[in-house]
């Protein structure tokens, strides 16, 4: 019961029907943004599917985020029904980690193998460069972990890391590296540059292995291919081939979509050099290219145009549609950054009140996470109901990171990082000293930090004191205990509410009288809450009787463990950005107004897209002032974010900023002055003058002939006059009662949890989340605001 032919290449224009079609060779469809590279890719997959006959399990998508591959495999589905159920769509990562956990032991590590994340990584990357002596004042741990990132996304290994190794620094980072992926053998984990460089390095060092994947998928297809560094690059070519293998198997169907003036993932690695170069890598490949865009208006095309074209070496295109001119650009000159969050809240509010767009249709972008916060302010004290995307996520908390160490460690027993972080949570007597006697002795011996515990229950570490050795004892039969019961075929929230009652980690929270340690247990509850659910919707699915259950090497079965765990690893922020059509309960069906960072928004598009912050340092970013570089890719950025927009687009900037507590200045951003004037309509081009003013003197005057948004003008009058802070931040004696919501400048939201002292002596403990518990005076310039 697949759609016909025709139904599937109906509504194509006529390169987009080429591409869909196209048979043999590797093909590249490079085209600027919204002229249908998505949906042509998903229609490929449905017309192989439907007219070619090709297996689902035959076919290979990789996409950029976990939500695209699920919106692209419903898709799929919708066009030929519930065989796309076989097909692997999925994430660079997602596909790696099925890889390697069908062929783990081919690599000396288990399947149940733990997957680190960037605070594991650290963690392992601390242990290690501490062993070494090396000194955390001169090459810090995060350094460390960036060059080894780098390393990995290079496909360079340690011995090539050490050979070419030309200073000390490089020198360092080598020898950590050697060390670090030895431990993370040890630990049977991977972090995420691993899942990546591993799986290439199967493939290439196993020729046997990558022709059965070879034979298997006969049809790779990639999606924002701009943005694949070279290690993704590669296992793409290793994955589906250039030439016939020994045995004769041709290589697979590749098509790969993308758009050089996309690429915004150079500081993870990713290259334009692989599209630029894919006809040189791929002998016989053909290049289509898209011009009609289907999302934008011309007015919105036309300004995304005229500010790419300001970046040197690229390949001119020209984009065009159909749709008309629409509405010209909104752009606004705001006072400071409370005021530009207002006019955006004020906008919004007006578009909703006359019926011209629902909240759902409305996305807020920013540069950095920490610019959501004034936006959250307002939002909160007008009512306007808004999801922020991203900043800090629940699976950074601590008591939740705490639980899933438990877990990993359930399912991975020679988990070091994630065994030494629970040995004392909650404390049970073994301190740091009968730690490190572990640590050293595992070290000596070469064997897991886990044996290392057992080896210390049977008394075979002397310089351990008998109480230590005891409470070993307690840790290892605990762990025992609750393996048995993982073993046991119990449900993940079981084992989870098993974990917070036998460890005693749930009572000590109740127990305490620290107001943040009860958001504590309501954030475990809410993970206890995620497992059940995690198991809810694997039981649906296996008792849909339509629904095709893969079950193959590789997936951990439904349900289980590692299931859950692969899930949360593999959890990323741009998949939590809300569905159009996913209103939350009691919001009357128009949804939420979505805000996130550009980077988050790559792909999608919304009716109504608000660019805030256009000032030159914090758009384009500081650090890209003086480098050409990374200025071009700040462009490339401006291009996705105005590219989003469908019908309306805004852009604004604020004329002072109160980042961290400390109010600044930008000028205009140079993105502002390349939009073509006659295309905007400013509603405010000079600040208002009644709220705006300097901070007193420490930031000195205003740069002479600032810009105020695309037309010179002279520097703003009398800047001396103080009216900085004026009407919206309480600067003196914050006036807080327990229970207060605060937001502060550094620390971002807040409840007080106790306030101590009068006066001059007043302060509050406030909660601020992941940022922490934080003490503050409250007498003086606090950065800060009661809600
Ligand atoms: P980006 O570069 O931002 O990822 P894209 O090239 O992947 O964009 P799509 O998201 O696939 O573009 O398409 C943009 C919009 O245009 C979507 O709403 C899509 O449904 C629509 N569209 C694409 N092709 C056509 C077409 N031939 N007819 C009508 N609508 C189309
Ligand atoms: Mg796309």
């Amino acid at each position: 019961a697949t759609g016909g032919q025709a139904e599937l290449l109906d509504d194509l224009n006529p390169a987009q029907r080429e591409a869909v079609t196209h048979a043999g060779g590797p093909l590249l469809v490079v085209a600027g943004a919204g002229s249908g590279k998505t949906r042509v890719l998903t229609r490929r997959i449905a017309y192989l599917l439907g007219q070619r006959r090709v297996h689902p399990g035959e076919i290979m998508a990789i996409t950029f985020t976990n939500k695209a591959a699920a919106e692209m495999r419903e898709r799929v589905a919708a066009l030929v029904g519930r065989r796309a159920n076989a097909m692997w769509v999925s994430t660079f990562h997602s596909m790696c980690v099925r890889i390697l956990r069908r062929e783990a032991k081919t690599l000396d590590m288990s399947s149940n193998f733990s997957i680190y994340d960037s605070d594991d990584t650290k963690r392992l990357i601390t242990l290690v460069a501490r062993d070494l002596d090396i000194d955390p004042k001169r090459y810090a741990a995060r350094t460390l972990a960036v060059h080894i990132s780098n390393l990995k996304n290079e496909l360079t290994d340690p011995e090539t890391a050490a050979a070419n190794a030309g200073n000390d620094l490089e020198r360092r980072v080598a020898e950590v590296y050697v060390e670090y992926q030895r431990r993370l053998s040890l630990a049977n984990a991977f972090d995420f540059d691993d899942l990546i460089m591993r799986t290439v390095s199967l493939l290439q060092a196993f020729p046997a292995v990558a022709e059965y994947y070879r034979r298997r998928f006969r049809h790779v297809l990639v999606d924002e291919y701009q943005d694949t560094n070279h290690a993704q690059y590669t296992l793409v070519r290793e994955l589906a081939g250039t030439a016939p293998n020994e045995a004769g198997v041709e290589p697979a169907e590749l098509c790969v979509v993308g758009d050089a003036d996309q690429s915004i993932y150079a500081f993870r690695g990713a290259t334009i050099r692989n599209i630029e170069e894919f006809e040189r890598d791929f002998p016989n490949a053909h290049t289509i290219l898209l011009e009609q865009n289907y999302r934008s208006t011309q007015t919105i095309l036309s300004a995304a145009n005229a500010v790419i074209e300001r970046n040197p070496n690229r390949r001119a295109k020209r984009l065009w549609t159909d749709s008309g001119d629409g509405e010209k650009i909104v752009g606004y000159v705001a006072d400071n950054d409370h005021d530009e969050a207002a006019f955006v809240a004020g906008e919004i509010d007006a578009l909703a009140e006359k019926g011209e767009a629902d909240y759902s249709d409305v996305a807020v972008f920013y540069r950095t996470n920490n610019q959501s916060r004034v936006f959250e302010e307002i939002f909160i004290r007008l009512g306007l109901p808004y999801k922020v995307v991203g900043g800090v996520r629940f699976y950074e908390r601590r008591e939740v990171r705490d639980m899933i160490a438990y877990l990993r460690v359930l399912a991975n027993p020679e988990d070091t990082v994630s065994l030494r972080r629970v040995l004392n949570v909650p404390k049970r007597g073994i301190g740091d000293r009968a730690e490190a006697v572990v640590a050293t002795h595992a070290e000596r011996e070469r064997i897991s930090f886990a044996q290392a515990l057992r080896d210390a229950v049977d008394g075979k570490l002397p310089l351990l004191n008998p109480r230590s050795v005891k409470a070993i004892g307690g840790f290892v039969a605990l762990l025992d205990e609750l393996g048995e019961l993982v073993a046991s075929g119990a449900e993940v929230h079981d084992v989870l509410e098993a974990v917070l009652e036998k460890t005693g980690y749930r009572v000590e929270l109740e127990e305490s009288d620290d107001p943040q340690d009860h958001t504590r247990v309501e954030n475990l509850d809410e993970l206890v809450t995620v497992a059940r659910e995690f198991a809810e919707i694997t039981a649906e699915v296996a008792a849909d009787e339509n629904a095709e259950l893969v079950v193959e090497d590789g997936v951990p079965a439904p349900g289980s463990l590692p299931a859950f765990l692969e899930r949360v690893s593999l959890v990323a922020d741009a998949d939590s950005v809300p569905s159009p059509d996913g209103g939350e309960e009691g919001d009357g069906g128009a949804g939420v107004v979505t805000l996130m960072t550009v980077h988050t928004a790559k792909g999608l598009e919304y009716p109504v897209v608000f660019c805030t912050g256009w000032e030159d340092g914090v758009f384009p970013h500081m650090r890209a002032l003086g480098d050409p570089t990374e200025l071009a890719e700040e462009r490339r950025l401006a291009y996705v974010a105005i590219t989003r927009a469908r019908q309306r687009l805004y852009v604004s900037r604020a004329i002072t900023r109160s980042a961290w507590g400390q109010p600044s200045m930008n000028p205009a951003s140079r993105f502002l002055d390349e939009l073509p004037p006659d295309l905007v309509d400013w509603r405010r081009l000079e600040p208002s003058s009644a709220g705006f003013g300097f901070g007193s003197g420490s930031r000195g005057t205003p740069r002479a002939a600032t810009t105020w948004g695309g037309r010179r003008s002279s520097s703003p009058s009398s800047p001396g006059t103080s009216s900085f802070g004026k009407g919206w931040k309480d600067t003196v004696a914050l006036k807080l009662d327990v229970g207060d919501r605060v937001s502060h400048d550094k620390y971002g939201l807040g409840t007080v949890i106790s306030c101590d002292g009068v006066g001059p002596r007043a302060t509050a403990t406030i909660d601020f989340g992941a940022a922490g518990k934080v003490r503050l005076m409250l007498i003086g310039s606090v950065p800060m605001v009661k809600l």
